[in-house]
């Protein structure tokens, strides 16, 4: 185990079975600059470097309509990541917070996401600003910012916004 799974000071684990319950499938691959966490970014910044959302060939038709948008909502699987903390120390000073108020990478599903910036799309990868992950990150989902975003579908009684 790499130092950075080792627990720090009153930080807890938990023993749990593996994870069987759920299945997700990743839908391509994120490029970044970034090849060790030490050099990540804690949050991307519109304003950072360029990243590649390289999509699996099968879903390059489901980009359709996604140049729309000037922000995007992506997840990501942070794949480095133990998974069994309730309490983490961020600061490695013996003070902790629960898994639930952080946003840290180490959680039960090391789900990660950034609202970044669009800045091209071209031939299935889409090029963005505002990420803070590892180079070769598996993707898991792209969503046009919800703000932006006016449903395609019929409303339904009873909502304004579904
Ligand atoms: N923006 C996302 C969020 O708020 O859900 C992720 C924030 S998390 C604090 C970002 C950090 O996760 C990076 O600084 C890096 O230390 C770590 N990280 C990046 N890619 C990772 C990966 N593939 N596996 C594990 N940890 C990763």
């Amino acid at each position: 185990m790499s130092s950075v799974q080792e627990l720090r000071v009153n930080e807890q684990a938990v023993e749990l079975a593996p994870p069987s319950d759920a299945t997700l499938r990743f839908i391509g691959t994120i490029r970044t600059p970034w090849h060790d966490r030490k050099d990540c970014p804690r949050q991307g910044h519109h304003d950072g470097p360029e990243c590649q959302l390289v999509l699996d060939p099968v879903w390059h038709d489901a980009l359709e309509g996604l140049e729309d948008y000037d922000t995007l909502e992506v997840l990501y699987w942070l794949d480095q990541s133990r998974r069994d903390l309730v309490r983490q120390s961020p600061k490695s000073d013996g003070r902790t917070f629960g898994t639930f108020a952080l946003r840290s990478p180490v959680r039960p599903n090391p789900i990660g996401t950034a609202m970044v910036k669009l800045v091209g799309i071209n031939n299935g990868t889409v090029v963005v600003r505002g990420l803070d992950c590892l180079d070769g990150t598996p993707l898991l989902d792209i969503k046009p910012d919800r703000c932006a975003f006016s449903p395609k579908a019929p409303p339904k009684s009873g909502t304004q916004t579904e």
